[in-house]
């Protein structure tokens, strides 16, 4: 398996690309940022939540499909997920629905899936995991074979990741959300974000050594000292992600 850091950013900066993660080039979790792959070179899509900078171009990556004729693209999300995307992002006010369109070859362009437990797309095995935040926002627990990865949705608390890949030796890689520094708590409570020090407090009860952690969605301005700060804490058992990034699974 491997997963290719697309966009981690957890802000808007200068070169940097917000959230997406590209599963062995067909499998993308959230679409904060395309245009480092073509919209025809995806076959499934899972969102976690519908924050923009997690689905800023899923519009546009539907136009795109719709345009370009390609085969139907499997999308996977929560009930409150879908309630939001089609009250705000996709209603008609701000820009169309592709979903059911076809295109001249009569393909839809997306089949919608909603999340209710554990499923199957491509030949992966997902578990969904509620995370804490704004609103209700998932992270995907994803299996392949013997291996697996975990990418984690924005959330105060990452305590869910951690019973998982302790209760499960197949995740072999973590990504969880750090997007603001320490003495900013309170703020990451009402946001629904952590700082180094709540991941800390949540990582204490983490056993498993062998289990990589990467660091996403930091907000770019504070990138220099949550990364000072997580070096402080957590020394070499966290290492902050970087766009473009690829993590080889097994
Ligand atoms: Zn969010
Ligand atoms: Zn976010």
């Amino acid at each position: 398996m491997k997963l290719q850091i697309l966009g981690c950013a957890g802000g808007m900066a200068r070169g940097r690309r917000l959230s997406s993660y590209l599963i062995d080039g067909r499998l993308l979790v959230d679409a904060g940022a395309l245009g480092a792959i073509g919209p025809d070179e995806l076959e499934a899509v899972l969102l976690t939540h519908a924050h923009l900078d997690h689905v800023l171009s899923y519009p546009m990556l539907l136009t795109s499909r719709l345009a370009s004729h390609c085969e139907t693209l499997e999308v996977h999300a929560s009930a409150d997920t879908w309630r939001r995307l089609r009250k705000g992002l996709l209603s008609d006010l701000v820009y169309p629905d592709h979903t059911a369109q076809s295109t001249l070859a009569g393909h839809q362009v997306a089949r919608t899936h909603t999340i209710d437990g554990p499923f199957e797309v491509l030949g992966y095995q997902v578990t969904p995991l509620p995370m804490v935040h704004a609103y209700p926002c998932l992270a995907f627990a994803i299996r392949k074979g013997a291996v697996g990865v975990i990418v984690g949705g924005d959330t105060s608390d990452s305590r869910p990741l951690w019973r998982f890949a302790s209760e499960n030796r197949w995740v072999k890689h973590v990504l969880v959300e750090v997007s603001f520094a320490d003495g900013l708590e309170e703020l990451s409570h009402q946001a629904g974000h952590l700082t180094p020090s709540m991941l800390e407090d949540q990582l204490r009860g983490f056993r498993r050594r062998s289990v990589q952690i990467h660091v996403i969605h930091v907000k770019p301005e504070l990138h220099g000292t949550v990364r000072r700060e997580l070096r402080a804490r957590l020394g070499d058992r966290v290492r902050v992600a970087r766009d473009g990034q690829t993590l080889t699974i097994g």
